[in-house]
């Protein structure tokens, strides 16, 4: 079964498809496609189809039709209608917080409102933000970025990944995407008009970028434009967390290969348990002037202070980067909220790092209580636990024949338990767990994946 059966089984209007790499969809799509899965989960949730009585004349961009929703917001969206239908669904497939945003940051957001922070900003972020994100990424990544012209805040981390994409990347061009990967990159870099290169991990090494198979990748692909190499660290969905040296590795490759610009994708560099907790994150730009020239940092407020709902994120690249991504973002949604933006500046300046701390040790009980469950499942393959983000990837590849898709129709279908198919991530024989919800739900869910995958024993 494919990964497009399942997620595609309500399609939402092309529209809704492209806001979804943009800035989140809240709404559920409308429309159903027929699909195999579709039918399963129709009958699942007893719902209606609705008619599509678009103008037949109607022609939609051809890109349009080339790139798929986002697989774990479709899933999303699915269970919430199930919900809504009063089916109860245990439901691992989100990549939210379950804790509420600090309390300064809500405090934040009311002044904000009450004393009327309205309008519209500069389109790159009032400066408050910016010098706060400035001397964040100062005091705890140790590199200096200027808040005028180095810093730009979107609406969403999400919304910075795109615009990095299509600063960089156009027509004729080449995105290196390593996967397993986060199911918006290639889309993005799809929308961009550029071509994708795979470049694949292993899941014993811990899914982590090989700098011997990049320098490979790199040279066999030397006619083909490389513009972008997309670096998600920690990943999302393997939870892998790259090292400093792991990155120097990766930077001496690229020294050799001065036309990539590197995004990192840093936006759960707040989640890593190292030894000591928080001290495992390396920031890419860090490593050395020459990186910092080329590097796109991508960061945000969604999942280290649980802020999704604010659509909050910023990048931090050198001005010509910076200057590009900002005037694509003048033409899209000229800035982010007020509020929120406000909210941001609660967040950097008045969230003390021991409530940080507190977050992070539920994660790490949280990711080690589902790691010891999967661990004693039967046949369930797990061979580096995950030391970041809030995701763990086990292959389930001795199942269905390797089929993760139908694994998790069937799952949903039997137990009600909601995980999303690791083909969404260029990962098939996976499933991805995310277990930022509450340890009541966790341990519902890892019992429902237990009797489930002992049935079929
Ligand atoms: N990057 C990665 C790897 C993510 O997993 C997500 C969200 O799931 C984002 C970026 C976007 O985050 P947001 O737009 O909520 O800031």
């Amino acid at each position: 079964m494919r990964a497009s059966n399942f997620i595609s089984i309500l399609l939402s209007s092309a529209t809704t498809t492209v806001q979804s790499f943009i800035t989140q969809p809240l709404r559920p799509p409308l429309i159903r496609r027929k699909s195999n899965a579709a039918g399963i989960m129709k009958k699942m949730s007893g719902g209606n189809v609705i008619n599509d009585n678009t103008n037949e004349m109607m022609e939609l961009n051809p890109l349009v039709s080339s790139i798929k929703i986002s697989a774990t917001v479709e899933i999303f969206s699915l269970v919430k209608q199930m919900e809504a239908e009063g089916i109860e669904v245990t439901s691992l497939c989100v990549g939210e917080p379950d804790f509420p945003p600090p309390k300064s940051v809500l405090d934040a957001a009311i002044k904000a409102i009450e004393s009327n922070e309205t309008r519209y900003t500069a389109v790159s972020g009032t400066m408050a933000l910016r010098e706060a994100i400035a001397n964040d990424l100062q005091n705890r990544k140790g590199v200096t970025y200027d808040a005028q012209t180095e810093i730009l805040v979107s609406n969403g981390a999400k919304q910075c990944v795109y615009q990095g994409v299509l600063a960089t990347c156009g027509t004729g061009d080449t995105a290196i995407i390593v996967a397993p990967y986060w199911p918006s990159y290639p889309e993005m870099v799809a929308l961009s008009g550029a071509n994708a290169i795979i470049l694949r991990t292993q899941r014993d090494n811990g899914y982590l970028i090989s700098p011997h198979a990049l320098r490979s990748c790199l040279e066999e692909n030397k006619e083909k434009n490389v513009k972008l190499l997309i670096l998600c660290n920690p990943s999302n969905p393997t939870g892998g967390v790259h090292s400093k040296q792991r990155l120097e590795e990766i930077a001496d490759v690229l020294e050799d290969f001065p036309g990539v610009t590197v995004l990192s994708d840093e936006i759960y560099e707040r989640l890593v348990y190292g030894d000591k907790l928080d001290n495992g994150h390396f920031s890419f730009a860090a490593l050395s002037p020459s990186m910092r020239a080329r590097t796109i940092t991508i960061n945000g407020f969604s999942k280290a202070y649980a802020m999704t709902g604010m659509r909050l994120g910023y990048m931090a690249a050198p001005p010509k980067l910076l200057r590009a991504a900002t005037t694509i973002q003048s033409q899209l949604t000229s800035c982010a909220g007020s509020i929120s933006q406000s909210a941001g500046v609660a967040a950097l300046e008045a969230v003390s790092e021991s409530e940080m701390e507190a977050n992070l040790l539920i994660m790490k009980e949280k990711r080690d209580f589902v790691v010891q469950k999967l661990k004693a499942m039967h046949k369930v393959k797990l061979a580096v636990p995950p030391t970041g983000a809030f995701y763990v990837l086990p292959d389930v590849s001795t199942y269905y024949d390797g089929d993760d898709v139908k694994l998790c129709v069937e799952l949903l279908k039997k137990k009600r338990l909601a995980l999303v198919p690791g083909t969404s991530f260029g990962a098939p024989g996976t499933v991805r767990i995310s277990y930022a919800t509450s340890m009541q739900e966790l341990e519902v869910a890892m019992d429902k994946l237990r009797s489930f995958l002992d049935d079929l024993v």
